[in-house]
Protein backbone atom coordinates (compact mmCIF):
# COMPACT_ATOMS: atom_id res chain seq x y z
CA UNK A 1 0.00 0.00 0.00
CA UNK A 2 2.62 2.39 0.91
CA UNK A 3 4.55 1.72 -2.57
CA UNK A 4 1.22 2.26 -4.19
CA UNK A 5 1.03 5.67 -3.12
CA UNK A 6 4.76 6.82 -3.34
CA UNK A 7 4.68 5.48 -6.93
CA UNK A 8 2.04 8.44 -7.31
CA UNK A 9 4.03 11.16 -5.26
CA UNK A 10 7.17 10.81 -6.73
CA UNK A 11 5.71 11.09 -10.41
CA UNK A 12 4.28 14.37 -8.97
CA UNK A 13 0.59 13.65 -8.76
CA UNK A 14 -1.90 15.60 -7.23
CA UNK A 15 -1.98 13.80 -3.88
CA UNK A 16 -5.55 15.63 -3.17
CA UNK A 17 -7.29 14.86 -6.24
CA UNK A 18 -6.25 11.24 -6.00
CA UNK A 19 -7.19 11.17 -2.73
CA UNK A 20 -10.54 12.18 -2.60
CA UNK A 21 -11.25 10.06 -6.20
CA UNK A 22 -10.39 6.82 -4.05
CA UNK A 23 -11.51 7.34 -0.95
CA UNK A 24 -15.27 7.71 -3.20
CA UNK A 25 -14.31 4.39 -4.98
CA UNK A 26 -14.25 3.10 -1.47
CA UNK A 27 -17.33 4.69 -0.64
CA UNK A 28 -18.88 3.55 -3.95
CA UNK A 29 -18.15 -0.22 -3.54
CA UNK A 30 -19.92 -0.32 -0.01
CA UNK A 31 -23.20 1.75 -0.82
CA UNK A 32 -23.45 -0.67 -4.12
CA UNK A 33 -23.32 -3.58 -1.86
CA UNK A 34 -25.43 -1.69 0.66
CA UNK A 35 -27.99 -0.79 -1.75
CA UNK A 36 -28.57 -4.44 -2.95
CA UNK A 37 -27.34 -3.62 -6.80
CA UNK A 38 -24.02 -5.76 -6.27
CA UNK A 39 -23.52 -8.82 -4.02
CA UNK A 40 -20.37 -10.80 -3.69
CA UNK A 41 -20.39 -9.55 -7.52
CA UNK A 42 -20.40 -6.98 -9.17
CA UNK A 43 -17.48 -3.55 -9.32
CA UNK A 44 -17.51 0.05 -10.07
CA UNK A 45 -14.60 1.98 -11.65
CA UNK A 46 -13.07 5.22 -11.45
CA UNK A 47 -11.29 6.77 -14.19
CA UNK A 48 -7.32 7.52 -13.22
CA UNK A 49 -7.82 12.03 -12.61
CA UNK A 50 -4.70 12.56 -14.40
CA UNK A 51 -4.01 9.50 -16.42
CA UNK A 52 -6.71 9.39 -18.47
CA UNK A 53 -5.93 6.22 -20.32
CA UNK A 54 -5.83 4.84 -16.96
CA UNK A 55 -8.95 3.34 -14.05
CA UNK A 56 -8.87 2.38 -11.02
CA UNK A 57 -10.85 -0.74 -9.30
CA UNK A 58 -11.10 -3.22 -6.55
CA UNK A 59 -9.25 -6.44 -6.71
CA UNK A 60 -11.54 -9.31 -6.57
CA UNK A 61 -13.41 -9.20 -3.76
CA UNK A 62 -16.99 -8.63 -2.34
CA UNK A 63 -17.59 -4.36 -2.81
CA UNK A 64 -19.14 -4.92 0.66
CA UNK A 65 -15.48 -5.63 2.25
CA UNK A 66 -13.36 -2.95 -0.29
CA UNK A 67 -11.00 -1.32 1.81
CA UNK A 68 -8.50 1.54 0.37
CA UNK A 69 -6.32 -1.23 0.08
CA UNK A 70 -7.80 -3.30 -2.11
CA UNK A 71 -7.75 -0.78 -5.11
CA UNK A 72 -5.86 -1.37 -8.20
CA UNK A 73 -4.73 0.48 -11.11
CA UNK A 74 -5.42 -0.96 -14.46
CA UNK A 75 -3.47 0.22 -17.81
CA UNK A 76 -5.89 0.98 -21.26
CA UNK A 77 -5.77 -3.00 -22.22
CA UNK A 78 -7.47 -3.91 -18.70
CA UNK A 79 -4.33 -5.39 -17.30
CA UNK A 80 -3.00 -4.34 -13.73
CA UNK A 81 -0.17 -1.94 -13.65
CA UNK A 82 2.65 -3.27 -11.42
CA UNK A 83 0.17 -5.48 -9.15
CA UNK A 84 0.19 -9.15 -8.74
CA UNK A 85 -2.38 -9.53 -7.11
CA UNK A 86 -6.11 -11.28 -8.30
CA UNK A 87 -8.07 -8.56 -10.83
CA UNK A 88 -12.03 -9.35 -11.38
CA UNK A 89 -12.44 -11.13 -13.73
CA UNK A 90 -14.77 -8.85 -16.19
CA UNK A 91 -12.74 -5.70 -15.49
CA UNK A 92 -12.45 -5.30 -19.50
CA UNK A 93 -16.08 -3.85 -19.31
CA UNK A 94 -14.56 -1.04 -17.53
CA UNK A 95 -11.40 -0.64 -19.98
CA UNK A 96 -13.34 -0.60 -23.06
CA UNK A 97 -15.74 1.62 -22.34
CA UNK A 98 -13.06 3.97 -21.10
CA UNK A 99 -11.67 3.78 -24.32
CA UNK A 100 -14.57 4.18 -26.22
CA UNK A 101 -16.08 6.79 -24.18
CA UNK A 102 -13.60 9.88 -23.21
CA UNK A 103 -16.62 11.71 -21.01
CA UNK A 104 -16.89 8.61 -18.95
CA UNK A 105 -15.39 9.02 -15.31
CA UNK A 106 -17.32 6.13 -13.72
CA UNK A 107 -18.39 2.98 -14.58
CA UNK A 108 -20.49 -0.44 -12.50
CA UNK A 109 -21.05 -3.44 -13.66
CA UNK A 110 -23.56 -5.25 -11.62
CA UNK A 111 -26.30 -7.97 -11.85
CA UNK A 112 -29.18 -6.88 -10.36
CA UNK A 113 -32.06 -9.19 -10.87
CA UNK A 114 -34.70 -6.57 -11.23
CA UNK A 115 -33.56 -5.91 -14.82
CA UNK A 116 -32.44 -9.11 -16.08
CA UNK A 117 -36.19 -9.72 -17.49
CA UNK A 118 -35.79 -6.66 -19.92
CA UNK A 119 -32.23 -8.35 -21.08
CA UNK A 120 -34.35 -11.70 -22.34
CA UNK A 121 -37.32 -10.45 -23.49
CA UNK A 122 -37.89 -7.92 -26.47
CA UNK A 123 -39.42 -5.65 -23.61
CA UNK A 124 -37.33 -2.50 -23.57
CA UNK A 125 -36.51 -1.33 -20.34
CA UNK A 126 -37.23 2.47 -20.33
CA UNK A 127 -37.42 5.43 -17.87
CA UNK A 128 -40.74 5.55 -16.24
CA UNK A 129 -40.53 6.85 -12.43
CA UNK A 130 -38.37 10.74 -12.21
CA UNK A 131 -35.09 9.15 -10.50
CA UNK A 132 -35.05 6.70 -13.04
CA UNK A 133 -34.63 9.05 -15.58
CA UNK A 134 -30.92 9.13 -15.41
CA UNK A 135 -31.09 5.82 -17.11
CA UNK A 136 -31.81 7.01 -20.60
CA UNK A 137 -33.95 7.20 -23.15
CA UNK A 138 -32.70 3.92 -24.73
CA UNK A 139 -31.37 1.43 -22.93
CA UNK A 140 -29.68 -1.24 -25.24
CA UNK A 141 -29.16 -5.05 -24.89
CA UNK A 142 -26.11 -6.27 -25.69
CA UNK A 143 -26.18 -10.04 -26.23
CA UNK A 144 -22.67 -11.96 -26.15
CA UNK A 145 -23.80 -14.63 -28.46
CA UNK A 146 -24.26 -12.12 -31.52
CA UNK A 147 -20.61 -12.07 -32.27
CA UNK A 148 -18.85 -14.50 -29.47
CA UNK A 149 -21.46 -17.73 -29.85
CA UNK A 150 -21.78 -20.11 -26.82
CA UNK A 151 -19.65 -18.44 -24.13
CA UNK A 152 -19.58 -18.86 -20.08
CA UNK A 153 -21.33 -15.50 -20.89
CA UNK A 154 -18.71 -13.34 -18.79
CA UNK A 155 -16.78 -9.93 -20.14
CA UNK A 156 -13.55 -11.68 -20.19
CA UNK A 157 -10.88 -9.88 -22.85
CA UNK A 158 -10.97 -6.64 -24.65
CA UNK A 159 -12.82 -7.91 -27.83
CA UNK A 160 -15.77 -8.34 -25.98
CA UNK A 161 -15.39 -5.29 -23.73
CA UNK A 162 -15.21 -3.26 -26.92
CA UNK A 163 -18.34 -5.49 -28.51
CA UNK A 164 -20.23 -4.27 -25.29
CA UNK A 165 -19.03 -0.59 -25.48
CA UNK A 166 -20.11 -0.65 -29.04
CA UNK A 167 -23.60 -1.32 -28.09
CA UNK A 168 -23.63 1.01 -25.38
CA UNK A 169 -22.76 3.90 -27.60
CA UNK A 170 -23.61 6.91 -26.08
CA UNK A 171 -26.17 5.75 -23.92
CA UNK A 172 -25.68 5.76 -19.77
CA UNK A 173 -26.55 2.31 -19.33
CA UNK A 174 -26.01 -1.15 -21.32
CA UNK A 175 -28.17 -4.60 -20.93
CA UNK A 176 -26.25 -7.17 -21.13
CA UNK A 177 -28.56 -10.63 -22.06
CA UNK A 178 -28.70 -13.01 -19.07
CA UNK A 179 -26.08 -11.38 -17.03
CA UNK A 180 -26.66 -7.79 -16.01
CA UNK A 181 -25.98 -4.16 -16.72
CA UNK A 182 -22.82 -1.56 -17.52
CA UNK A 183 -23.47 2.20 -17.08
CA UNK A 184 -21.05 4.88 -17.60
CA UNK A 185 -21.54 8.13 -15.99
CA UNK A 186 -19.47 11.16 -15.77
CA UNK A 187 -18.65 10.80 -12.13
CA UNK A 188 -18.36 8.22 -9.47
CA UNK A 189 -22.12 9.60 -7.58
CA UNK A 190 -23.25 9.59 -10.73
CA UNK A 191 -22.81 6.16 -11.61
CA UNK A 192 -23.66 5.37 -8.19
CA UNK A 193 -27.16 6.97 -8.30
CA UNK A 194 -28.07 5.29 -11.85
CA UNK A 195 -27.08 1.90 -10.58
CA UNK A 196 -28.78 2.44 -7.13
CA UNK A 197 -32.68 3.90 -9.21
CA UNK A 198 -32.08 1.08 -12.58
CA UNK A 199 -33.30 -1.83 -10.52
CA UNK A 200 -36.24 0.49 -8.53
CA UNK A 201 -37.17 1.57 -12.54
CA UNK A 202 -37.02 -1.81 -13.34
CA UNK A 203 -39.67 -3.09 -10.32
CA UNK A 204 -41.79 -0.47 -11.38
CA UNK A 205 -42.14 -1.01 -14.83
CA UNK A 206 -42.42 -4.96 -14.39
CA UNK A 207 -45.30 -3.87 -11.74
CA UNK A 208 -46.96 -1.27 -14.26
CA UNK A 209 -47.02 -4.08 -16.85
CA UNK A 210 -48.72 -6.38 -14.85
CA UNK A 211 -51.61 -4.08 -14.51
CA UNK A 212 -51.73 -2.34 -17.96
CA UNK A 213 -50.63 -0.18 -20.77
CA UNK A 214 -47.97 2.09 -19.08
CA UNK A 215 -46.16 5.27 -19.47
CA UNK A 216 -42.30 6.47 -19.79
CA UNK A 217 -41.36 9.73 -19.27
CA UNK A 218 -41.35 11.88 -22.52
CA UNK A 219 -38.04 12.79 -23.85
CA UNK A 220 -38.93 16.14 -22.49
CA UNK A 221 -38.91 14.85 -19.21
CA UNK A 222 -35.81 13.27 -19.23
CA UNK A 223 -34.24 16.61 -20.81
CA UNK A 224 -35.76 18.32 -18.22
CA UNK A 225 -34.40 16.20 -15.29
CA UNK A 226 -30.56 15.86 -17.24
CA UNK A 227 -30.38 19.75 -16.84
CA UNK A 228 -31.23 20.39 -13.46
CA UNK A 229 -28.57 17.84 -12.60
CA UNK A 230 -24.72 18.45 -11.37
CA UNK A 231 -22.42 15.72 -10.17
CA UNK A 232 -20.87 17.64 -7.11
CA UNK A 233 -23.96 19.76 -5.90
CA UNK A 234 -25.30 20.27 -3.02
CA UNK A 235 -28.70 18.22 -4.32
CA UNK A 236 -26.43 15.19 -5.27
CA UNK A 237 -24.52 15.05 -2.42
CA UNK A 238 -27.69 14.55 -0.11
CA UNK A 239 -28.21 11.64 -1.65
CA UNK A 240 -24.62 10.53 -1.80
CA UNK A 241 -24.84 11.43 2.35
CA UNK A 242 -27.54 9.58 3.01
CA UNK A 243 -26.31 6.06 1.13
CA UNK A 244 -22.96 6.69 2.99
CA UNK A 245 -24.66 6.80 6.01
CA UNK A 246 -27.09 3.93 5.15
CA UNK A 247 -24.14 1.86 4.64
CA UNK A 248 -22.36 2.71 7.80
CA UNK A 249 -19.42 4.70 5.77
CA UNK A 250 -20.22 8.35 7.01
CA UNK A 251 -17.47 9.36 8.34
CA UNK A 252 -15.56 8.53 4.98
CA UNK A 253 -17.52 11.27 3.27
CA UNK A 254 -15.27 14.28 2.29
CA UNK A 255 -16.44 17.87 2.41
CA UNK A 256 -19.49 18.40 0.91
CA UNK A 257 -19.85 20.99 -1.26
CA UNK A 258 -20.54 24.82 -1.13
CA UNK A 259 -24.14 25.68 -2.38
CA UNK A 260 -24.17 26.27 -6.26
CA UNK A 261 -27.84 26.40 -7.12
CA UNK A 262 -31.22 27.07 -5.59
CA UNK A 263 -32.82 24.56 -8.13
CA UNK A 264 -34.32 21.85 -6.05
CA UNK A 265 -33.98 18.08 -7.38
CA UNK A 266 -35.16 14.66 -6.53
CA UNK A 267 -38.19 16.49 -4.51
ZN1 LIG B 1 -20.79 -9.83 -14.62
Amino acid sequence: MKEFFWRYLNAGMNKTTLDAVLNELVLANRILANEGVVDAYGHVSVRHPTKPERFFMARMRAPELVERGDLMEFGPDGQPVSDSRSPAVERFIHGAIYEARPDVQAVVHAHAEEILPFGITDVPLRPVIHSGSFIGRNVPVWDIADNFGDTDLLVRDMSQGRDLARCLGNNNVVLMRGHGFAAAARSVIEAVRISVYLPRNARVQLAAMQIGKYKPLSDGEIAARAAGYKPYSTQTWRAWEYWANRAGCGHMLGERPVSDTKKTEGG
